[in-house]
């Protein structure tokens, strides 16, 4: 845990956030700025920077946070089977766009057109 963080602060509850799902390894939540009709944010409870600061030790943990996501991005309004579908992006480091210095994956989708800042040049 990181004191200052505000995405541990959410893990904490000490700020409110729309959250979706949570478990033993994660909290996700839809993000304050939506850039699609379903824009989530799949954090792990523990503090993380970013990819950059994964080692294969945390492949287990990390295994079990991305194979549920699918069925929440689903639950959560994204649209199911090939014609439908969703984003998974993480952002690490200055330059990989990364403003929130704890690891977070957006879960993005929703019947398209999308338009927000996050999804328009990628
Ligand atoms: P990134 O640029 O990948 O670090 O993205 C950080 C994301 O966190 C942005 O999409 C913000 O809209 C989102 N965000 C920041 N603060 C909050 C918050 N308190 N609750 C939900 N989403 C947030
Ligand atoms: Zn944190």
């Amino acid at each position: 845990m990181s004191d200052n963080c505000i995405f541990c602060k959410i893990v904490r509850g000490e700020i409110p956030a729309r959250i979706v799902h949570q478990d033993e390894d994660c909290v996700v939540f839809h993000d304050i700025n939506p850039s699609a009709p379903v824009h989530l944010l799949a954090i792990p409870r523990h503090h993380v920077v970013s990819m950059q600061d994964i080692t294969a030790e945390d492949g287990v943990w990390l295994g079990r946070m991305m194979s549920n996501i699918p069925k929440i991005a689903l639950d959560n309004g994204c649209n199911p089977g090939p014609e439908g579908g969703f984003r998974i992006v993480a952002n690490s480091g200055n330059d990989g766009g990364q403003e929130v210095l704890h690891l977070h994956f957006h879960i993005i989708g929703g019947t398209r057109p999308w338009k927000g800042p996050l999804v328009a040049a990628v």
